[in-house]
């Protein structure tokens, strides 16, 4: 039988929303004959409802090791970002999710079965997604926002690229070449910001106010086709605001500590910093 996956109408969508320049939307054009209509899942943490970490929702489609839902909280990856990891739960069975992954518009849930058999299409599922990893990965995102941002005023230079991990991240900057008094400097000054407890606003925004407001250095819109309008901007109170669809903390003391533990060239006018966060 032909999937219905794999057919579907001519459409954007947007994959991947960051503030870096280089990472800062990936497009996809689909243009594959339309079979049957098929339901996109809805991202449900967005704009601001990444603090959700247990929900319900409908099967759409089962494979051998994945599960679609109408609608999920869990973060694929996605914008240097990686996805969350949790469990499905449904009246006769359990799966560990071990990883989750955007499918052209839909999100699929990777599973390990703990206990009877996958849940067929129309199935209530419950989710819960590992708070102290998700919990982790938003101090992370918000603490990269808080860096580059500091980057950008100070030195003037643009997010190239980043990637975070529950433990350790890394940006990407350039043109940039830091010495020991400017990573000082950085640390500092992120910290500075940490600490005044700023408010961190998640929401859409019609894309023309996003565009009039916007950094240069802090995204490059152009790379979004007109078509996606609204946005979903992450905006720190008077201090950063820019594009972007990965999960965030809701005020940044919740980040606690940057710490820069390393610092390489990468030649090309590029330095990657790389830091780790203490508690607060
Ligand atoms: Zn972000």
């Amino acid at each position: 039988m032909i999937s219905g996956r794999r057919y579907r109408k001519p459409q954007f969508f947007v994959t991947e929303m960051h503030c870096s320049s280089t990472r800062f939307v990936a497009v996809s054009s689909v243009f594959i004959l339309r079979y049957e209509p098929l339901p996109v899942t809805e991202l449900r943490y967005l704009p601001d409802a990444d603090d959700v970490t247990t929900f319900t929702a409908t099967v759409t489609e089962t494979t051998d090791d994945g599960v679609f839902l109408d609608g999920t909280y869990f973060y694929p990856e996605g914008g240097g970002q990686p996805s969350d990891r949790g469990v499905l739960e449904w009246e006769d069975g359990v799966a560990d999710v071990i990883d989750v992954r955007k499918d052209h518009g839909e999100v699929r849930h990777d599973v390990e079965l703990r206990e009877g058999t996958l849940p067929d299409a129309g199935t209530t599922v419950e989710g819960r997604i590992d708070e102290e990893r998700r919990r982790q990965l938003s101090r992370m995102h918000t603490a990269q926002h808080v860096v580059s941002r500091v980057v950008l005023e100070e030195y003037g230079a643009s997010t190239a690229g980043n990637q975070v991990y529950p433990d350790r991240s890394r940006i990407d900057f350039e043109p940039a070449s830091f010495d020991d008094e400017d990573l000082a400097l950085i640390e500092r000054r992120s910290n500075e910001a940490i600490d005044r407890d700023l408010a961190v606003v998640k929401e859409n925004r019609p894309r023309d106010a996003v565009e009039a407001e916007v950094d240069e250095g802090r995204a490059l819109l152009d790379l979004i086709p007109d078509s996606v309008d609204p946005l979903r901007v992450v905006e720190i109170e008077k201090f950063d605001m820019c594009p972007c669809g990965g999960t965030h903390v809701s005020r940044l003391g919740d980040i606690g500590r940057v710490s820069i533990v390393d610092h390489t060239s990468k030649g090309d006018d590029t330095d990657r910093i790389e830091f780790e966060l203490e508690e607060s």
